[in-house]
């Protein structure tokens, strides 16, 4: 089969533009990394990047800044490190989601099995990708992936996403039957390019789909039995704060966290108080990071997250692209023309209740008659 990776999404080998320099993305395998690779990875971030490293929602980390010329010493370091893969397309393919909560053996061998499975040629969209979702509980339903391998009452499961039940299969079979159900969207997609769009188009994955995944909730921050699970504002790390979090192995988690495998002291660079407002405001890159962007965000979002009340989200984005939080938020604050537009229960795209604000009318509308309700 010829290998087509269709649509396009940043990786490593292939990074993209942005105002400050390349993004280059990486997938660490079974989304862990060892203490040595993060520390490596911190170095890396200042002598090849900006110094600025994000955490994405698939459990990626992406180094900001990268100079173009430092590109082929980056990828030199990256393949010594183990976190550079043969090809783009085999990059691309390798979309493993693998849950935190785990490190029992089978776990990690299964995530293993299919990453090496995924190294054979498969068409499948850019976006398209699994998780490996087999602690105790399945606690990564809420995030991105198409094939889902989970933890039921009776054992290990394999399910579409889409639908509520996924068939039992044995940990020597669970690969295979992935791997069939990947061929299966493949020839039947029909111009889908998610399973859940496909389900709800009325398909029916080939599955005996008779049992339901044991659900969990996402790991809040804080102590767990796992570790300290530390959530970093808007996912955003400066190199010197993942060298202080690498005391232990890291495992990375699609929450904007990282569950270090160790006691970590408190710090402002990090949140380990799960009631901290800043863990409910977004804010992309804004300017001038993001070249669509005309306004600054994610300093305005920090200091309006202490006046949310205590349920309340807050989106702040650059433009009305919505990069940070492509979902209705209760105030969202969107650029335009180095002004904002508030958005009440919408999405950064949808129609204003107020245009045209600068930052110190934002304020002032906190504490004037017109206040939103913050
Ligand atoms: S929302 Fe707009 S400004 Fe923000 S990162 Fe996306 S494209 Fe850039």
């Amino acid at each position: 089969m010829r290998s087509n990776v269709k649509g396009w999404c940043p990786g490593a080998l292939r990074p993209m533009e942005a105002g400050d320099g390349l993004i280059v993305r990486l997938r660490p395998r079974a989304s862990r990394l060892s203490a040595a690779q993060a520390l490596a990875l911190a170095d890396l971030a200042e002598s090849h990047g900006s110094g600025e490293i994000e955490l994405g929602n698939r459990a990626s980390l992406q180094l900001r800044g990268v100079r173009r010329e430092a590109l082929s010493g980056l990828h030199r370091a990256l393949d010594d490190l183990g976190l550079l893969d043969a090809d783009a397309a085999t990059e691309a393919r390798r979309n493993i989601l693998t849950t935190p909560i785990a490190k029992d053996a089978e776990t990690l061998g299964l995530s293993a099995a299919l990453e090496a499975a995924l190294a054979e040629e498969l068409d499948l969209p850019a976006k398209f990708g699994f998780a490996v979702d087999t602690g105790a509980r399945a606690i990564l339903g809420g995030a991105s992936a198409d094939i889902r391998l989970e933890r039921a009452a009776k054992g290990l499961i394999v399910r579409a996403d889409g639908m509520a039940l996924g068939e039992h299969v044995s940990a020597t079979a669970a690969i295979g039957r992935a791997m069939d159900l990947a061929r299966w969207f493949h020839e039947h997609s029909d111009g889908h390019r998610r399973m859940a769009s496909l389900v709800a188009a009325g398909s029916k994955p080939p599955l005996n789909a008779a049992l339901a995944p044991l659900q969990g909730e996402p790991l809040r921050p804080g102590n767990t039995e796992w570790g300290c699970c530390v959530a970093l504002p808007f996912g955003r790390l400066a190199a010197g704060t993942l060298r202080a979090l690498a005391v232990a192995s890291l495992r990375l988690t699609p929450w904007r966290s990282v569950l270090v495998e160790a006691a970590v002291p408190p710090s402002p660079d990090w949140i380990v108080d799960p009631a901290d407002p800043a863990l409910r405001v977004s804010a992309c890159p804004g300017k001038p990071a993001c070249g669509s962007a005309t306004v600054a965000t994610r300093e305005l979002a920090l200091q309006l997250a202490p006046h949310l009340t205590r349920s309340m989200s807050l989106h702040v984005s650059g433009c009305a692209k919505g990069c940070a939080h492509p979902r209705p938020a209760d105030i969202t604050l969107t650029g335009r023309a180095g002004r904002f537009e508030l958005i009440r229960d919408g999405c950064a795209d949808d129609p204003p209740a107020l245009t045209g604000l600068s930052i110190d009318e934002i304020y002032a509308l906190l504490r004037g008659p017109l206040a939103p309700p913050l």
